[in-house]
């Protein structure tokens, strides 16, 4: 029975590996199946504090409300829910806060609502979402047990980039999700999620592979690509997949 469910879950895994475009081989006379992927270094941690823009702040980073950085969850999602600070409430459905598992060892961020996210209020879904979901079910997680949320909780127009300035006005609700999560580790989808969260402009490709620390928590950080990047460029799937055994390979230390 036990191992019927074994094989169950392992094939589910394999599935989900094959939706990512990972090829995956089963030794002849053993039931361990295992996936062929790039060599993904167990920990490449540039320095100790490491990194690209980890002086740029605290977990408060950039906060310039510090009412906020004592917020509860309650009072922090009723707040952001009645936020007006930038352009952005003016062409929103609603404010998509952020989803999962409060006290999750992963949290994950990716840029700003598109709009099955604004008309959903829920970050990734759609079919980025199903395939994040894909690559998080390759990593042996579900949805539940991480904590999924976005730089921007208002959708831009036209799913454009986000400004400078509503980064400023919204990044003090990440920060201050960051802080009650606490996280072992946290996962950047994409280069807007990557370049604000280490406060660089260095392109995603050579964020990528690297174990950065989110500004001086100590919280270990990779970058990876946007899962709606992944769609349209299927290719790059096995550089995500590394992506993501780097971070399952940095995901077990101590909460900071
Ligand atoms: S994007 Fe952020 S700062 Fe702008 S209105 Fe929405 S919640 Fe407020």
């Amino acid at each position: 029975m036990a191992g019927n469910v074994h094989r169950a879950a392992r094939g589910s895994r394999v599935a989900y590996l094959g939706a990512m475009g990972i090829q995956v081989w089963a030794n002849r006379g053993t039931p361990a199946a295992v996936a062929v992927d790039p060599a993904v270094p167990a920990t490449a941690l540039v320095g100790g504090a490491a990194v690209a823009g980890a002086a740029a702040g605290g977990a408060e980073s950039g906060n310039s409300r510090p009412e906020i950085t004592h917020m509860d969850w309650e009072a922090l999602q009723q707040t952001a829910g009645d936020c007006r600070l930038c352009e952005l409430h003016g062409s929103r459905t609603q404010v998509v806060f952020g989803v999962g598992d409060r006290g999750a060892d992963w949290l994950l961020v990716g840029e700003a609502p598109g709009k099955d996210e604004d008309l959903q209020g829920e970050p990734f879904v759609g079919r980025a979402g199903q395939l994040l979901n894909a690559m998080l079910q390759a990593a042996g997680l579900r949805r539940e047990q991480v904590y999924i949320a976005n730089i921007l909780k208002c959708r831009p127009p036209n799913n454009r980039d986000p400004r400078p300035e509503e980064v400023l006005c919204c990044e003090p609700y990440l920060a201050r999700q960051i802080a009650l999560v606490r996280p072992r580790i946290i996962l950047a989808l994409g280069r807007v999620a990557a370049q604000n969260l280490l406060k660089t402009d260095t392109p995603i490709g050579k964020l990528r592979g690297t174990v950065h620390r989110y500004a001086d928590t100590g919280i270990a950080l990779v970058a990876t690509y946007h899962p709606a990047y992944l769609l349209r460029s299927p290719l790059d799937k096995r550089k995500a997949w590394a992506d993501l055994r780097l971070a399952l390979a940095n995901a077990k230390g101590p909460t900071p």
